[in-house]
């Protein structure tokens, strides 16, 4: 399927590895010329440098931590004007409900909640001038079934979805079309360091410990970056004009829920 935005412009954050990195490599073979942005220089260049030998697309990276206000700043400089937004960032840790503190929270919703709402802020302004733009955030199933040990991301990926309940309903009339994306477990950095925390929590091998959370999962197996990537690039073509503030899960059926 042509998704209709080759020549269109992107930016994705924290997009070195895992499911930004599928979100970035979806978008090139789209036809999107990108602005890629993590903390670290090494990954970040060698994932820009993958994108330009396999897809035609410029790619301008901006290495930077996103969750600041100088990162952020620095990598809007070097986005310039952007029709497509794909918001992600580290997830807080996990832990449990006594020993958060006021700090761990303002960390946590600085990464997941507020950073996401900076960006959309700085550039939807933008989108709405040329009457066309796409935001896709990054969340988590956490917003739908909560997971009692990351109560952290719980509380500030909630906030982020209620904000984009409201603002994707206000910027829908003038061309601009929000929605988050809400991974399960996908095959990534983040999964084998929670898979690792597993292991010293029950005295269990990774392998016991992915074979047991797998088992939950009614696919059976963990998601890939590249099966999100396919997805968050859907939601950011021009077929997806009439998909406003929805949360759409790609969990392989985890979630317990009707809707
Ligand atoms: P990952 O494989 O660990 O990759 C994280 C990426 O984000 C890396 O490129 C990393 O590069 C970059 N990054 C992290 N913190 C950053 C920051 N402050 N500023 C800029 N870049 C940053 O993680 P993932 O599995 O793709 O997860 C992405 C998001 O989805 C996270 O918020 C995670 O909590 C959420 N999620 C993941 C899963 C899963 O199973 N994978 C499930 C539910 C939710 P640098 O370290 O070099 O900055």
């Amino acid at each position: 399927m042509d998704l209709g935005i080759r020549g269109k412009r992107g930016l994705v954050t924290a997009a070195s590895k895992g499911l930004g990195r599928g979100c970035a490599m979806a978008l090139a073979e789209a036809g999107v010329d990108l602005v890629l942005n993590a903390r670290g220089v090494d990954a970040l260049e060698a994932t820009a440098a993958e994108i330009r030998s396999r897809w035609n697309v410029q790619v301008t990276t901006a290495a930077a931590d996103i969750t600041t206000e100088a990162g952020r700043a620095e990598v809007l400089a070097a986005a310039g004007a952007v029709d497509i937004l794909v918001t992600n960032a580290g997830g807080p840790p996990p832990g449990t409900w006594q020993n958060w503190t006021r700090d761990d929270f303002i960390r946590a919703l600085d990464a997941n909640m507020l950073t996401p709402i900076a960006l959309m802020t700085a550039l939807m302004p933008g989108m709405i001038d040329r009457g066309w733009g796409r935001v896709v955030n990054i969340t988590s199933q956490s917003v739908k079934s909560p997971i009692p040990q990351l109560g952290l991301s719980n509380a500030a990926r909630a906030g982020l979805t209620g904000y984009v309940a409201g603002t994707a309903r206000q910027v829908a009339p003038l061309g601009v079309n929000i929605n988050n994306l809400l991974p399960g477990i996908h095959d990534t950095d983040r999964a084998l360091s929670l898979d690792t925390g597993v292991t010293k929590a029950q005295g269990i091998t990774l392998d016991e410990a992915r074979k047991q959370r797998e088992a939950g999962i009614p696919a059976r197996r963990y998601g890939t970056a590249a099966e999100f990537g396919a997805a968050c690039a859907f939601l950011c073509s021009q077929h997806a004009g009439f998909i406003v503030g929805q949360n759409i899960l790609l969990d392989g059926g985890a979630s317990m829920v009707t809707l």
